[in-house]
């Protein structure tokens, strides 16, 4: 998008934006999107949305959302070695803000919608490690 230099925009793995570089398409479309819109003249602005990776890392499932380990987050965590299981949420003042998941990735929709929607789960904590089956079931 916009740079400091008169009319050179950038996007995607050569645009820093608040001092991050982005290393996924996804968000690089989107800067594509204003970018386009700000070379028209529209008053579009950049807004970073928690973006989702998915990796097989020799054959283990590897994915992850929003923050990894941000400053003044508290963490919770899942890790069962016998099954393979690793859950890591982060969470910023009882709001999940961050997750990383090895091994099972089955249930990365129920966590990339608590990320993306930075849900309170305070009142959770305990179990919501455990998945959105055991929340139906709770
Ligand atoms: C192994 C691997 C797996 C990945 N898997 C995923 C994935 O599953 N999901 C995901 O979202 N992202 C993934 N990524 C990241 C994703 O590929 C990048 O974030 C994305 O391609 C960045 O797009 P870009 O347009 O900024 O840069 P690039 O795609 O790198 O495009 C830059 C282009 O500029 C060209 N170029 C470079 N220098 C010059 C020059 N001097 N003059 C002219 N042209 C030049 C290059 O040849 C290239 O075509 C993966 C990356 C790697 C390396």
């Amino acid at each position: 998008m916009r740079t400091s230099a008169a009319g050179i925009f950038a996007i995607g793995e050569c645009a820093e934006h608040d001092g991050v570089v982005c290393g996924l398409v996804a968000p690089a479309l989107a800067m594509a999107e204003v970018a386009a819109e700000a070379i028209l003249g529209g008053p579009a602005r950049y807004a970073p949305k928690p973006t989702a990776a998915a990796l097989k890392v020799a054959g283990i499932g590897v994915w992850s959302a929003g923050a990894i380990a941000p400053p003044q987050a508290e963490t919770i965590l899942l890790r069962d070695d016998g099954s393979g299981t690793y859950r890591r949420l982060w969470l910023r003042h009882g709001r999940a803000v961050g997750a990383v998941l090895v091994g099972d990735t089955a249930d990365a929709p129920f966590f990339l919608d608590l990320v993306a929607a930075e849900c309170d789960v305070a009142h959770r904590r305990h179990t919501v490690l455990f998945g959105s089956a055991f929340q139906e079931a709770a």
